[in-house]
């Protein structure tokens, strides 16, 4: 079993922007499926966190900064459903991809109200991750100029 060590991550070099420099945090409590994303994003480049609670998570996220995040919404007490409004609450600039073994019409249409930016059901395939994710890098990256922000109200303008 791979120790949790809650990666009192190493400040992320500035000036990187590169894609290579996304963070990720992945948010699964299944060992094997929290492993095999970790390996298979760094092994894309990206920077990867995994915490296995929502509780766990929530306190990574006040203290760091990510890019994207990848939610599974079957987690063990703060579940995350409860992750995802507590973030969005919280105001968090943070795309969001819910993974799911749900794959009722309502369970997604919750995901995407509570504020989630695209979701993905499993099994999925790898491939289809990776290209999710460069298209939510696009989406935040284009976020500032397409969006109308007053106070807590957001007008998409597309
Ligand atoms: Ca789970």
């Amino acid at each position: 079993m791979q120790p949790q060590v809650p990666s009192r991550s190493v400040p992320y070099p500035a000036g990187r922007t590169s894609p290579r420099s996304t963070r990720v945090l992945v948010i699964e409590d299944e060992q094997k499926v929290a492993d095999a994303l970790r390996e298979g994003l760094e092994g894309e480049g990206y920077s990867v966190v995994v915490e296995r609670t929502g509780e766990q998570a929530l306190v990574h996220l006040s203290n760091g900064r990510f890019d994207i995040i990848l939610l599974d919404l079957m987690l063990p007490g703060c579940d995350g459903l409860a992750v995802l409004t507590a973030l969005r609450r919280e105001g968090l600039d943070v795309r969001v991809l819910v993974l799911t073994a749900r794959d009722s019409l309502e369970d997604r249409v919750l995901g995407l109200d509570a504020g989630a930016d695209d979701y993905l059901v499993k099994p999925f395939a790898f491939a289809e991750l990776l290209a999710r994710l460069r298209a939510l890098g696009r989406r935040g990256r284009m976020a500032d100029a397409d969006r109308l922000v007053v106070d807590t109200l957001e007008i998409d303008r597309v």
